[in-house]
């Protein structure tokens, strides 16, 4: 990712030619303020103002010539009215950071859900923290950009395919109150989702971007199962205000937990705080507990790595069956011990997300 260098940029804009004029837009002195940022790359185009709304292509054009650079991870190109006596602002880089949140308008806070592998219930707790979120009034979008195996659309039992008022913005779709995106939505549940890495990156800055989310106090995304590369880049992708990691107590997984704070740490996103799923288990019959799993490794954890512990979730077949029926614990049985457990974890989060807001300085995007 680093050895990018602005005059690599520059080298692939020269590709890029003016429709009007013939000529490269390098060339014709139109690129300005190129900006890089750990692969994220920001450039203004200056056109002469009454042309800007016929050059959409134009700008399109030159963001996929820089897209196409090895270790690019975002482009963003702006087109600016040229004023000879004032020099265009330019853009900044999509990064983590102040500067990203333009990146989805409306959106106050993005959440990432992670964990260090599947299986560990990272899905359930996701759609229950979004309705968590939702039961305190909050307005929340739910993105999932576990592109390889989309649960939500079963989790929050949401069939059928996102319509477009326009062909170009995708509406998301909704249950429970809340609006949801996901890769299940738009590919058939049988197609085998070998897709290349570029690929998957255009996917998901499509359902962050090209999707009409409207205002939402907190996104939640649901990222892949996994700390390597392609999660690391994923997070890199989007800018989050914080995130949550889902582990089961087992000492294997807190390894992997490990991980995960290392890899937000390396993308500089907050780390709000750890999730023990299938903590103990909790039997359907005599309502008695059994500690399976050597529970509470997950606190202990998270008090040596400094990072809050946000609450336990037992192993209960309801929280099983109703979040793969679609009907996720918080809604159907709102007033179950485990409900209340989410809700809480949603109280705190967003009280953390609302306190790292006020401290983050906000730098608006022209
Ligand atoms: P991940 O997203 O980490 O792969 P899922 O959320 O899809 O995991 O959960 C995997 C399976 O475990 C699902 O069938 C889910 O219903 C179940 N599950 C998750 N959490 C619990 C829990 N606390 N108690 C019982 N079953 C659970």
């Amino acid at each position: 990712m680093s050895g990018l260098r602005e005059q690599d940029v520059l080298a692939a804009l020269r590709q890029v030619i003016d429709p009007d004029k013939g000529k490269d837009i390098v060339g014709l002195g139109m690129v300005s303020g190129v900006q890089l940022r750990d692969g994220h790359v920001g450039f203004a185009i200056e056109v002469e103002a009454q042309r800007g709304p016929k050059l959409e292509p134009l700008r399109k054009a030159a963001e996929k010539a820089v897209e196409a650079l090895s270790g690019v991870l975002s482009v963003t190109a702006v087109l600016t009215a040229q004023k000879p006596s004032a020099p265009a602002r330019p853009p900044q880089p999509h990064a983590q950071g102040a500067g990203a949140k333009a990146l989805v308008p409306g959106v106050r806070s993005i959440l990432a859900v992670a964990s260090g592998k599947g299986g560990v219930g990272k899905s359930t707790v996701a759609a229950n923290l979004a309705l968590g979120f939702a039961a305190h009034g909050l307005k929340v979008g739910l993105l999932d950009a576990d592109i390889y195996g989309p649960s939500m659309p079963r989790m929050l039992g949401i069939a059928g395919r996102p319509g477009s008022r326009d062909g170009k913005v995708l509406q998301p779709m909704s249950n429970y109150g809340i609006k949801c995106m996901s890769m299940g939505f738009l590919v058939p549940e049988d197609t085998p989702m070998i897709w290349r890495g570029p690929m998957v990156m255009s996917a998901l800055q499509q359902m962050l971007r090209d999707v009409e989310w409207g205002e939402l106090d907190v996104m939640v995304v649901d990222l892949p199962p996994g700390t390597g590369d392609a999660q690391l880049t994923m997070a890199q992708q989007v800018p989050l205000s914080g995130a949550v990691i889902v582990s089961t107590p087992q000492d294997i997984a807190l390894l992997d937990a490990r991980k995960g704070l290392n890899m937000f740490r390396k993308v500089d996103v907050p780390v709000l705080g750890i999730v023990e799923n299938m903590s103990y288990f909790r039997c359907p019959h005599c309502g008695g507990r059994t500690d399976i799993f050597s529970h509470g490794g997950a606190r202990r954890e998270a008090e040596r790595l400094g990072v809050e512990f946000l609450g336990e979730v037992p192993l209960d077949i309801l929280i099983r069956e109703t979040s793969d029926e679609g009907r996720p614990i918080v809604v159907s049985h709102p007033d179950s011990e485990h409900a209340e457990v989410f809700r809480g974890m949603a109280a705190r989060l967003a009280d953390k997300l609302g306190s790292a807001r006020r401290q983050a300085p906000r730098i608006v995007v022209e």
